[in-house]
């Protein structure tokens, strides 16, 4: 049961093959399975998931499921809220805290009926690419649990990698979900900036954050999209569009007349070999598929890193100001105010999450903040303007996600430049505000590899149809539904 679809779900719920108890019962027989092996979630909710399940029974009974998410187990990363559940963002300082409202994302997936089977593991605040900053300890990779899931949202990652959900949610700051779907081997999408609210999701950079989809298909991603975007009033960035997609879902099987651009200043060395051939064999697919493809330039693509090393770190550091022990956080009383702030967050966060409030608190400090924090703005600009270029010739933009395949645990751990360095195919669509998708494109040494399709604002279905494509030319699905290392 486990690893199917949700249109694969939604037939066997019709059909009276399966209850929505019964694969909540096993996704939650998965989770609690492999919890001291890949260790995905930090809190399982069974008992308000049970509840969601039989109440979504009833409705399957009646034929009457209120969208294509009712009754089926969906995972939440641990920044959201969800109201009565404890929200930790994988960090010292709030492991206590007790959501007081539901994320707008959340509110709306109750509304469709869907089960919250539990939250899942993070790099803390969100700060990472491998999902071992978590204050709860590291998750693992289903397909090699030597190996890290990718991050910052690995257990989301991991969760609908290993069946434990049928989809789930993460947030993308520079590529937090995009890069762990390429490294479980499953479909992650980071939506247009401004497409999905952000009320209830914990700040790490707010120009910067987006909520997007773990999912095992294109298909199944874009549900899970129409189900939690649009615009929201308690998120003055949402905007109010017309949904991207319209039910029933249409998607192409020829890409005839579709241009797909390749970035020339992406494919160059640092990149593993294995991950190039299998991202060029994609796009050779892409090809066969109708698609004409064309070699693009992002002249400032070398920046992307550098500024989001910048830029994020600087609202990190404004953002994670609540969290003094005084309005948020677990207080260290100390002799003084002073004091007190300093051992509360002295010892509440992590090591990277205060590397990144210094470095950001020093590019904000005046006399640095011309040099470092408006000149990023302005090269973000110039990154921005690349894309707008390359997209008046391009309908997409296909590059492979990460230039390496999952690393050993603790391999880049107390090296944090290499770890940036991971993110260098991811950042620069936060930094321009772009929609992205993530989907599998073939192995290394038995570890999943991705191919990121880049599209314009609020062009998420043509990257999705695009991916959809891909997939059924590609025909890996068999070999992407069990992870090698897990039960
Ligand atoms: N790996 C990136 C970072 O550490 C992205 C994180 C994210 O998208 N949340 O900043």
């Amino acid at each position: 049961m486990p690893g199917m679809t949700l249109t694969e779900v939604g037939a066997a719920f019709d059909e009276g093959a399966l209850t929505a108890r019964e694969l909540t019962e096993k996704c939650l027989t998965v989770a609690r399975q492999n919890a001291d092996t890949t260790h995905a979630y930090v809190t399982l909710t069974e008992d308000e998931a049970f509840t969601a399940a039989d109440a979504a029974d009833e409705r399957i009974k009646r034929r009457s499921r209120l969208s294509i998410l009712d009754g089926v187990p969906v995972a939440v990363k641990d920044n959201m809220l969800v109201a009565g559940i404890r929200a930790t963002a994988g960090s010292h300082i709030i492991t206590n805290y007790v959501a007081p409202y539901d994320a707008t994302i959340v509110s709306r997936l109750k509304a469709a009926g869907a089960v919250l089977v539990g939250k899942t593991n993070m790099d803390e605040f969100a700060m990472g690419s491998s999902t071992e900053t978590s204050c709860h300890g590291p998750t693992r990779n289903p397909w090699n649990t030597e190996k890290i899931p990718g991050g910052s949202s690995g257990g989301a990652a991991v969760a609908v990698a290993e069946g434990s959900a049928i989809v789930s949610l993460g947030s993308d700051t520079g590529g937090s979900i995009r890069q762990p779907a390429a490294m479980c081997g499953v479909v992650g999408l980071k939506p247009t900036y401004g497409r999905v609210s952000r009320y209830g999701l914990m700040a790490m950079a707010s120009s910067l954050d987006q909520i997007g989809p773990f999912a095992r298909t294109a298909e199944d991603a874009a549900r899970v999209l129409s189900v939690i975007e649009g615009r929201d009033p308690m998120d003055s960035t949402s905007v109010d569009l017309e949904p991207s997609w319209k039910v029933p879902l249409r998607f192409p099987s020829s890409l005839k007349g579709l241009r797909v651009g390749l970035p020339k200043e992406y494919f160059v060395s640092g990149m593993d070999s294995d991950v190039e051939r299998a991202v060029r064999d994609a796009v050779a697919a892409l090809e066969n598929l109708g698609a004409e493809i064309k070699e693009v330039t992002l002249p400032h693509a070398e920046y992307a890193l550098a500024v989001y090393y910048v830029l994020m770190p600087s609202e990190v550091s404004s953002n994670l100001s609540r969290f003094d022990g005084i309005r948020f956080g677990t207080r260290v009383a100390g002799a003084s105010l002073e004091e007190t702030y300093r051992k509360s967050r002295g010892t509440g966060f992590g090591k990277e999450v205060r590397r990144r409030i210094m470095l950001g608190t020093y590019a904000l400090s005046s006399g640095y903040y011309d040099a470092y924090y408006l000149k990023a703005l302005k090269v973000r600009r110039l990154i921005s303007n690349d894309f707008a270029q390359a997209f008046t010739e391009v309908d997409v933009i296909a590059t492979p996600t990460s230039p390496s395949v999952a690393w050993n645990i603790g391999e880049k751990f107390d090296d944090p430049l290499a770890m940036y360095l991971s993110d260098i195919y991811t950042v620069s669509v936060n930094v321009a505000g772009l929609p992205a998708v993530s989907v599998p494109c073939g192995f290394s040494n038995g570890l999943p590899v991705g191919l990121q399709l880049i599209g314009r604002h609020f062009d998420e279905k043509t990257i999705l149809g695009t991916a959809h494509a891909y997939e059924h030319a590609a025909g890996l699905r068999e070999q992407l539904s069990s992870p090698t290392s897990i039960k």
